[in-house]
């Protein structure tokens, strides 16, 4: 990477319905992702889109558009539903401690720079213009279908319905769509009023953020075959060159036998596990417990397992916190590198757990250890430092619970010379406070 700085894309939802805890996994793996960049010691520049326009029911552009139909059930407009379902996702994002990425950017947000991507596209002579709209050209790009190992048959797919007879290739897609006239979401293009086909979305996003180099492109298994051929093919018609270094693909979360899926409706959400009494931080050790590019089955067996280690983890952490005993600085540095290779290699999420036992396993209690597990947080996520004893929480005394409802108040006020008075009071009885998102924060003892 450039400047030690890794330049990260990641296809984001498409917020036409709730997201499930497949669709959970796919987040996880891409903050797995984030954190092992960070955890190896380089800067990282992460992207992930929001599709809100132009993603049909099926990946191959067949079908009715998801956010129309979304419109259509609920009587919002797409608009609407994509805060809505954006909403829930982001919430569930945060609770399952998955970071934000620097740039989230819903499509419909980016209008303006996809028509000029097309344009481009057009104007290097790897696209053309039908009466539905403008596709990509893809005998003009040799090595269209490299990635998912399509072949010459598979390149055919488009032939199984004829959206266009005008279509040159069986596999040309779709860059810009003319609307119908009962189409609500729809802009002004030189082309016609309509819409962005889904893949121009993430060359365009991916671009205005990232510019012309990506290290790292993720996203769910089934984007290869054609969702990430389109990406690369697009990317080269306007570059002229490759974009993005590295792919990688997760496999999906399967559920009685097939992958979990809104269209079968065999799921569940964040929300119904937290109904069922399991913690975010059950289903995020679950997750952790295989390797992203592996299929990993569903069972409430394996997430009652999840649980009862995050249950044994807390209290062998516990035991270490205050521990006295010395560990040697080698043995602590021999952890560290075991776990760093772990992670360099592929982000092996299982045996970077396997490093983390041995190491609470340990039963001399030792702070040292205590800090070691906590610095292993940075990549796992699991919320340790939280992780404190029952009586720990309730010791905090009203006097400081008091002056820091106060402080919240004045930052409120935006009296940030009483908050800070306020915030030297509560120091001086030896606690501090860490502030969080939309104005909450939490009191630690020193
Ligand atoms: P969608 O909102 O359907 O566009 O999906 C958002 C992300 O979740 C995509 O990257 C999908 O690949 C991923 N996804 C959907 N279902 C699953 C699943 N069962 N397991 C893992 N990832 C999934
Ligand atoms: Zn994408």
């Amino acid at each position: 990477p450039i400047d030690n700085t890794v330049n990260f894309y990641f296809c984001g939802p498409t917020v036409y319905w709730y997201q499930h805890i497949g669709n959970m996994r796919a987040f996880f793996v891409m903050d797995s992702m984030r954190r092992a960049v960070k955890y190896l010691g380089y800067n990282i520049n992460h992207v992930m889109n929001i599709t809100d326009v132009g993603h049909m029911t099926s990946d191959q552009d067949e079908g009715e558009d998801r956010m129309e139909l979304a419109s259509k059930r609920e009587s919002k407009s797409p608009h609407e539903i994509a805060e809505f379902y954006w909403n829930l996702c982001k919430r569930d994002m945060q609770e399952l401690n998955i970071e934000m990425p620097e740039h989230i950017c819903p499509a419909t947000s980016v209008i303006d720079d996809i028509i000029a991507f097309v344009q481009d596209i057009l104007d290097n002579g790897y696209a053309y213009i039908t009466k539905n709209g403008v596709y990509f050209d893809t005998s003009k790009y040799p090595k269209y279908g490299a990635l998912g190992g399509m072949n010459q048959n598979e390149k055919k797919f488009g032939a199984r319905i004829e959206i266009d007879s005008e279509k040159k290739n069986p596999a040309d897609f779709v860059l810009w769509v003319i609307a119908k006239d009962n189409h609500i979401q729809k802009w002004n293009s030189p082309w016609g009023v309509g819409y962005p086909g889904w893949h121009i979305e993430c060359s365009a996003i991916g671009n205005k953020f990232l510019g012309e180099h990506i290290d790292l492109h993720g996203g769910g298994v089934e984007h290869k075959t054609v969702h990430h051929e389109n990406e690369i093919a697009q990317n080269y018609a306007k570059c002229g060159h490759e974009v993005v270094d590295i792919w990688f693909h997760l496999e999906h979360l399967m559920f009685n036998g097939g992958k979990m899926s809104k269209s079968k409706g065999d799921i569940y959400t964040l929300t119904n596990l937290k109904d069922k009494g399991y913690s975010p931080c059950d289903l995020r050790l679950f997750f952790l417990s295989a390797h992203y590019s592996k299929p990993q089955n569903f069972t409430f067996e394996a997430l009652d397992n999840a649980r009862d280690s995050y249950n044994n983890l807390k209290k062998l952490l516990l035991k270490h916190k205050n521990g006295e005993n010395k560990v040697e600085k080698s043995q602590i540095e021999q952890y560290k590198e075991k776990f760093s290779e772990y992670i360099a290699d592929d982000i092996n999420t299982p045996l970077s757990l396997s490093v983390m036992w041995d190491a609470l396993k340990n039963n001399k209690p030792s702070k040292d250890i205590y800090s070691l597990i906590i610095d292993f947080d940075r990549f796992l996520g699991l919320r340790l430092a939280d992780i404190k004893e029952d009586n720990e929480t309730l010791e905090i005394p009203t006097e400081v619970t008091t002056l820091a409802e106060q402080r919240k108040q004045a930052r409120l006020n935006k009296d940030y010379r009483q908050s800070d008075e306020l915030r030297d009071k509560i120091s001086d009885l030896g606690y501090s406070i860490l502030d969080k998102q939309n104005n909450e924060y939490e009191i630690i003892k020193r």
